[in-house]
């Protein structure tokens, strides 16, 4: 149901409603995944990202303009200091229906109650393997016991809705797939396996050979798990199974084997305020240039992103076999 007060007033010219908004509210974090950064990252400076009074104002613009789910997520969401006091500000805007966060788990022991309160519905929690050496080589610096830790604090709070985000790459963890589901069904939460993207250059990594698709993820666990497909969406791009006899759902985000472009109905938002119209393209809008140049004036702000719908992208243009054309991090773009 659309909230009367604030009508959807975001469509792109291909007829695509954007009601959905992520949010990168740092670019650091206290892992250094293989896929997603470099070993020695450069952090912005503070004066390059927005403040988290920017964000909260950004977050307020778009939910008058019809959004209705935002999720936090970085680099480390949780590792931004006042992340949790941002989480409660977004949390009061009355017409978003939904607010969610994506983290790597390693500060959910200590927040998990915190962001309950705050009013966060549903967490993502990334994990690509349970094998604790394996962790440590996927993530560099990550404890995997802090982050199961930090799982079962979340269930442990009783959110509405937790789901584990595995990226799958051959020979690392392309072995694991099977046990990442039963650790689901175990613990009655979901589960989605992601594609890599070719997002920022990642030196003694190869994207092309670490390639694993989602159809072949599937093959791996029909030996084991009866998949039951399911329609249910959740405003994201995954396909979602059931585990036959569990409340597991399993989700396949396939951006290479299955173009989910047509019905995209997100934006982003990056950590330096550039509001990204597409994950797999460049096109974007300045907004932490027109908040400064514009202080306190919403109507401005909200004008420059509507306008900003009419140069959303038709679909991403992924390529794992060559250099990437996007030199962006994921960790800056927000995942
Ligand atoms: N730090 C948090 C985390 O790890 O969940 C939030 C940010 S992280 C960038 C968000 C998601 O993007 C994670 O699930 C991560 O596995 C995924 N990710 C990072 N780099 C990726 C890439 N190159 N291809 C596909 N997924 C990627
Ligand atoms: Fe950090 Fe998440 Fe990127 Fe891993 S995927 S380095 S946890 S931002």
């Amino acid at each position: 149901m659309t909230h009367p007060s604030n009508p959807v007033q975001l469509i792109d010219r291909f007829g695509r409603t954007v009601d959905y908004l992520r949010i990168s509210i740092t670019d650091r974090c206290d892992f250094r995944c293989v896929y997603c950064m470099a070993e020695d990252m450069t952090f912005l400076p503070r004066a390059q990202i927005l403040t988290l009074e920017e964000i909260a104002t950004l977050g307020k613009a778009f939910a008058e303009l019809g959004v209705k789910k935002i999720r936090i997520t970085g680099g480390e969401p949780l590792v931004r200091k006042g992340a949790l006091e941002l989480l409660q500000t977004l949390g009061q805007i009355e017409s978003l229906h939904e607010l969610v966060i994506t983290t790597n788990g390693s500060q959910l022991e200590t927040m998990a109650t915190g962001l309950k309160a705050a009013g966060v519905k549903r967490i993502n929690i990334s994990l690509d393997t349970l094998d604790a050496d394996k962790f440590k080589a996927i993530t560099r610096t990550g404890d995997l016991q802090q982050v199961l830790r930090g799982i079962d604090a979340v269930k442990a709070a009783g959110f509405e809705r937790i789901k584990i985000n595995a990226v799958i790459l051959k020979d690392r963890n392309h072995l694991e797939v099977c046990d990442l589901v039963q650790y689901a069904v175990d613990k009655g939460i979901d589960i989605s396996f992601i594609e890599e993207m070719p997002l920022g250059v990642v030196a003694k990594h190869d994207r092309s050979e670490a390639y694993y698709s989602s159809a072949l993820i599937k093959q791996d666990l029909a030996n084991t798990f009866s998949l039951v497909a399911s329609l249910e969406k959740t405003g994201g791009p995954s396909n979602y199974f059931k585990v036959a006899g569990t409340q597991t759902r399993v989700g396949f985000i396939s951006p290479h084997s299955d173009n989910f472009c047509s019905t995209c109905n997100r934006v982003r938002l990056t950590v330096e305020g550039r509001l990204l119209l597409c994950l797999g393209n460049e096109h974007s809008v300045d907004l932490k240039a027109v908040l400064r140049a514009n202080p306190g004036n919403m109507t401005i702000l909200k004008q420059a992103i509507v306008n900003a719908m009419l140069i959303k992208p038709e679909k991403h243009e992924f390529n794992i076999h060559e250099q990437p054309v996007i030199l962006r991090y994921m960790s800056m773009t927000g995942g």
